[in-house]
């Protein structure tokens, strides 16, 4: 087994990319057929962290694009967002064989590529999606206990969602899930708090990214009123089906 922890070098999202793609670090490069290094905005305040592909994402290189992927998208309307807005990556890049947990050597072997992906994106807002990524920023994290919550970690807002497998498989839990993700504008407005108070402006240039997200977060907050109504208009789930398993989806990582 090779090593990443000497690479951490990569000066774009791009180089990551490239880099994942040939990647043999860990033992799950064995089974893909595409690395997923992930997708989005590169200059996105918000990082969306799931745990690792599934059965679509290793097919297509691209996260989230089943069934999970649709409710992800649809949960992001509701705020309203669009993966243009944010960007999406997962723990690990390649599918475990499966759908199992990966391994703990598998997260260390995986885990530069995501530290870098931080390092550049510099998110303000890290949503992480499902047990195993909140694990990853919150050792002793509980989905079920603080799911919807707004944390500060590390001069920046940790906010833990349920794994949208979790909420296809429950509606319960995707209720919790439509719920919770309206307070993604309040999460991004504490995050700009915590930047002018806590982060080394890097003048200008952090001034002029808190005043344009300041404005994303009135244009956020007065929309998401208005899907907060129609939201209680609602009379049917998002998605029909929601007990049918999805062959493929990971439904790992869910309490
Ligand atoms: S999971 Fe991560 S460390 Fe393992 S082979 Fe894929 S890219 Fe490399």
């Amino acid at each position: 087994m090779t090593t990443t922890d000497t690479q951490h070098s990569w000066e774009s999202i791009d180089a990551i990319a490239t880099a994942v793609r040939s990647c043999t670090a860990c033992a799950l490069h064995n089974g893909r057929t595409n690395a997923v290094s992930g997708s989005g905005s590169p200059t996105a305040g918000i990082l969306i962290i799931g745990e690792g592909p599934g059965f679509n994402e290793d097919q297509q290189g691209l996260p989230f694009v089943g069934r999970s992927g649709k409710l992800l998208d649809e949960l992001l309307a509701e705020v309203p967002l669009t993966r243009d807005d944010v960007f999406i990556t997962n723990v690990v890049k390649c599918r475990p064989p499966d759908n199992r947990d990966p391994l703990p050597d598998e997260v260390a072997a995986c885990r530069p590529y995501l530290q870098r992906q931080m390092e550049l994106l510099d998110p303000r807002v890290i949503v992480t999606l499902g047990r195993h990524s909140l694990l990853r920023f919150y050792p002793e994290g509980k989905i079920s206990k603080d799911h919807g919550k707004i944390f500060a970690w590390e001069g920046r807002i940790l906010f833990p969602l349920y794994h949208p497998a979790a909420g296809l498989r429950n509606p319960a839990i995707k209720q919790e899930l439509q719920q919770d993700v309206l307070r993604l504008p309040e999460a991004l407005q504490e995050s700009i708090r915590i930047s002018v108070n806590q982060r080394e402006p890097e003048e200008e240039n952090e001034e002029q990214r808190n005043e344009t997200d300041l404005q994303l977060v009135d244009s956020l907050s007065s929309q998401t009123a208005e899907a907060e109504n129609a939201e209680a208009q609602l009379s049917e789930p998002i998605l029909k089906n929601e007990t049918t398993k999805e062959q493929g989806d990971r439904q790992l990582g869910m309490f």
